[in-house]
């Protein structure tokens, strides 16, 4: 069993590119959930659903939502007077509304995303990392903002004063969580951001104990090269915790205690050396994932790393 962290953009990619090397029926993917927000009265949890949609082939072309939807919902909305900036898709927003009434009818989110997964014809096991609510609220200098506040609606434009994960101490693992990471034959930590991603799954109290334990089977895909993120914000998030490097080898040193084997693009060969010294060993190749043969690929030469 392969066993995946990930967060949203970054961590479906390579989810997906696992599920195509490998088959869905040998991988379970442990997922972000302090992304989550209400919207419209509606639990809306981002990252759990990229995976899903990306799963189950019907994520849109962007790498969010779901494929060819409509936004007339949102519009009406927007007609009402109701802020309209998070893009939520008249199919999607069914997702959204099931997941509601679900839990509204006293089901966990783990009941939850297992009933979507089933529905929606995936074969992987698809967890939240946790049941618990968990919210990251990023303070700026302007004052607090809700995750995809920051994100989405400001544009992440203003620097992050501190970053702070609500409810995570006294979150509990999503059943099947602890149990999967000890079981697990690999895992793979997403080229998610290290800070409010594959950092608040490795909060969720028990977590990063687990992972740690099997460090000798863990290998983490860096989502930085040449020293800035792939794509979005990566580097407010990292400032903002307290990091003042962008680089591979800051990624290494964040998960060193997790992980033996780390990842990183072979244009970034002068940061290996560093790598090593941190007691993790850096296996070099094209960390791009812009298509479906490039996520194959990156996802083989991961299980092969592993040996
Ligand atoms: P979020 O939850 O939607 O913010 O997404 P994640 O935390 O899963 O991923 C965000 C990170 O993914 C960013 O730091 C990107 O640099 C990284 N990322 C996105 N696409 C790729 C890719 O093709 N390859 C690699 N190595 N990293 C990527």
């Amino acid at each position: 069993m392969i066993v995946a962290l990930a967060g949203g953009t970054g961590g479906s990619k390579m989810v997906h590119g696992l599920a195509l090397a490998n088959g869905q029926r040998d991988l379970s993917a442990i997922v972000n959930t302090g992304d989550d927000g209400e919207f419209f009265g509606l639990l809306v949890c981002p990252d759990l659903d990229i995976n899903l949609y990306c799963l189950a082939g019907v994520v849109a072309e962007r790498g969010w939502g779901y494929a060819d939807d409509t936004f007339h919902c949102l519009e009406g909305l927007s007609t009402y007077g109701r802020e309209a900036w998070f893009g939520l898709g008249d199919r999607d927003l069914a997702t959204h509304i099931h997941r509601t009434l679900l839990m509204r009818d006293g089901a966990r989110l783990s009941d939850v995303v297992e009933d979507l997964r089933a529905r929606l014809g995936v074969e992987a096991r698809v967890m939240p990392m946790t049941d618990d609510p968990v919210r990251t609220i990023i303070t700026t200098p302007s004052g607090e903002r809700r995750f995809q506040e920051y994100l989405v609606r400001d544009g992440a434009r203003e620097e992050i004063d501190s970053i702070r994960i609500e409810g995570l101490d006294a979150a509990a693992p999503a059943p099947g969580v602890l149990e999967c990471i000890r079981d697990a034959d690999l895992i793979v930590i997403a080229p998610s951001s290290p800070i409010v991603s594959i950092g608040t799954i490795l909060g969720v109290p028990g977590v990063r104990e687990a992972v740690a334990a099997r460090r000798d089977r863990v290998i983490g895909v860096s989502p930085i090269i040449g020293g800035a993120p792939v794509e979005g914000p990566a580097q407010k998030f990292l400032r903002g915790a307290g990091y003042a490097e962008c680089s591979a080898r800051q990624m290494a040193e964040i998960y060193a205690d997790v992980c033996a084997t780390f990842v990183i693009d072979a244009s970034d060969e002068a940061e290996a050396g560093a790598i090593e010294a941190l007691g993790v060993r850096p296996v070099l190749t094209d960390i791009l994932m812009p298509d479906r043969q490039a996520r194959e690929r990156l996802a083989r030469v991961v299980i092969e790393a592993a040996g």
